[in-house]
C-alpha cells in the first residue's frame, strides 16, 4: 500500500492549487456577495482541462483518474466552495451518459461540456421527491420517434445555464422505480425552461435552478441506457458524484483549519497568542485528526472506484464523513475566530454557510445513515 500521490497526481494537483490560488481566490468573496455564477472562471476550468477530468480524451476530456480529479475539486474547494460546488457537479450528467449512453450520444454530447465551456446539469429532484428520488412524477410518454416530457424538477445545479441536461423521467408510471428512464434534454427543446434561480444560504456562486417541461419533444435517439433502468442508473451516477462532495469537504476544512491555525498564532489575549490557551489547541487537533481521517476515506472510496470496486458503500461513508467534518471545521474556525469570525470581511462566515449545503445534497446525511447501516447490519 503506497499512501503517496504519484508524479501525474502531484501535478495535477499542483496546477490546480495555483489556479486556484490565484485566479479563483481573488474572485470569491465577490462571487459569494453578488450570487453570481462566474463564466469567466468556468471557462478557463474548462481550458485547463478540469471539467473533464477524468474522462478519456476521445470523449473531449483530460484523462486522469479518479483521485486527480478529487484531488482539483479539494483545491479549488480551498480558496471558493461555489466554484468547487460548481465544476463538481457540471461532471455529474456527463459521467451518466459516459457510463450508460451509446457511443454516438457520448461523441454527440460529451465534447461540448467536458471541453468546450458548456455547463451541463443532472436532474432527478422534484418538489416531491428528494430522499424519496422513487417518488419523481415527470412523465415521459412515447409518441412516435420522440418522447413528451411533462413535469418539473427543482433545485437543479447549473439547470438554467447548462447547455445539456440529463433529466430522469417515468417512462411506466405503474413499475414505480422500476418504471423510470434518463433522457438528455438540450438547452433550447421548445417545451424545456428554467424557471426561478433560487437565493441560497451558502454556495452562492452555484447556480440552483427550477426547471419545467410542457409537451417537451426529446428525440427517441436521447433515451440514455435501457428504458425502466432509470432509477438504477441515477443511484449509480450518485455513487460516484458523492465522491466530489468528499472532496469538496476535504478542501473546506482544510481552509477551516489553515485559517484557525493563523489566528491561533496572531491572535493575543490574555498576555499570549490565543493557541496557547489547551482548550483552543485542542480545537485545531480535533480538526487535524477528522481531516486525516477524512481523506483516507475519499482517497479509499476513489481508489475502489478507479479499481473496479463495488464502492457503493465507502462513497457513501466518505460523503457522510466529509458533510459532517466540514461543518464541523467550518464552525471550530469560526468560534476560534470569535466576534471577528461572524462578521463577512473574513473567509469564516462563508466557509460555515458553504458547509452547511454537504449535510443535505447529493442526499443528506440522514439518508447516508440509512445506506451504511443497511449495508452494515445487511438489511435490504
Ligand atoms: C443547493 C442544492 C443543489 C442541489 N442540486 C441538485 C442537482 O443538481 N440535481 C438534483 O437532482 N438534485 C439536487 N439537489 C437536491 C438534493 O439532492 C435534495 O435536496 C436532497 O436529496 C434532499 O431532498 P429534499 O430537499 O426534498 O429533502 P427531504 O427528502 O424532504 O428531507 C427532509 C428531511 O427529512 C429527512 N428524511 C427524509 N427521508 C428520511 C428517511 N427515510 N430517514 C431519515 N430521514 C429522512 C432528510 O434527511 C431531511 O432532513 C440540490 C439541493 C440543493 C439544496
Amino acid at each position: 500500500m503506497d499512501f503517496r500521490l504519484d508524479s501525474d497526481q502531484e501535478l495535477i494537483r499542483q496546477t490546480a492549487k495555483e489556479f486556484a490560488e490565484k485566479e479563483v481566490e481573488p474572485l470569491a468573496a465577490e462571487i459569494d456577495r453578488t450570487h453570481a455564477f462566474s463564466w469567466d472562471l468556468f471557462r478557463r476550468m474548462a481550458e485547463l482541462g478540469f471539467t473533464g477530468a477524468g474522462f478519456p480524451e476521445e470523449y473531449g476530456g483530460s484523462g486522469g483518474d479518479d483521485i486527480s480529479k478529487l484531488l482539483i475539486v479539494e483545491e479549488i474547494a480551498k480558496c471558493c466552495a461555489s466554484t468547487a460546488a460548481t465544476l463538481c457537479i457540471h461532471q455529474v450528467g456527463p459521467y451518466g451518459i459516459y457510463l450508460f449512453g451509446s457511443e454516438e450520444q457520448k461523441k454527440t454530447y460529451l465534447p461540448p461540456v467536458l471541453s468546450e465551456g458548456k455547463v451541463a446539469a443532472f436532474a432527478l429532484t422534484e418538489p416531491t421527491a428528494g430522499s424519496d428520488a422513487g417518488a419523481v412524477k415527470t412523465r415521459a410518454v412515447l409518441d412516435g420517434d420522440h418522447y413528451v416530457l411533462n413535469g418539473s424538477k427543482c433545485f437543479i445545479t447549473g439547470g438554467a445555464l447548462a447547455q445539456t441536461v440529463l433529466v430522469f423521467a417515468l417512462t411506466e408510471p405503474d413499475k414505480g422505480l422500476r418504471g423510470m428512464s434518463a433522457f438528455i434534454v438540450e438547452k433550447g427543446t421548445p417545451g424545456f425552461s428554467p424557471g426561478k434561480t433560487e437565493n441560497k444560504l451558502g454556495l452562492c456562486g452555484s447556480e440552483t435552478a427550477e426547471l419545467f417541461f410542457n409537451d417537451c419533444r426529446v428525440p427517441r435517439e436521447n433515451l440514455v441506457g435501457q428504458p425502466g433502468k432509470g432509477f438504477a442508473m441515477a443511484m449509480a451516477i450518485l455513487d460516484s458524484a458523492r465522491l466530489g462532495v468528499g472532496a469538496q469537504s476535504l478542501g473546506i476544512s482544510q481552509r477551516a483549519l489553515a485559517e484557525s491555525v493563523k489566528y491561533l498564532n496572531e491572535r493575543v489575549q490574555f498576555g499570549r497568542p490565543i493557541g496557547a490557551q489547551q482548550g483552543l489547541s485542542w480545537y485545531a487537533a480535533e480538526m487535524k485528526v477528522r481531516i486525516e481521517a477524512l481523506r483516507g476515506l475519499v482517497y479509499k472510496a476513489a481508489w475502489a472506484k478507479g479499481a473496479g470496486e463495488q464502492y457503493t458503500l465507502d462513497a457513501a461513508i466518505a460523503k457522510y464523513y466529509g458533510a459532517e467534518t466540514a461543518c464541523f471545521c467550518a464552525d471550530l474556525a469560526l468560534q476560534i475566530h470569535g466576534g471577528y469570525g461572524y462578521m463577512k470581511d473574513l473567509i469564516l462566515e462563508r466557509l460555515f454557510r458553504d458547509s452547511r449545503l454537504l449535510k443535505i445534497y447529493e442526499g443528506t446525511s440522514e439518508i447516508h445513515k440509512v445506506v451504511i447501516a443497511r449495508s452494515v447490519i445487511g438489511l435490504k
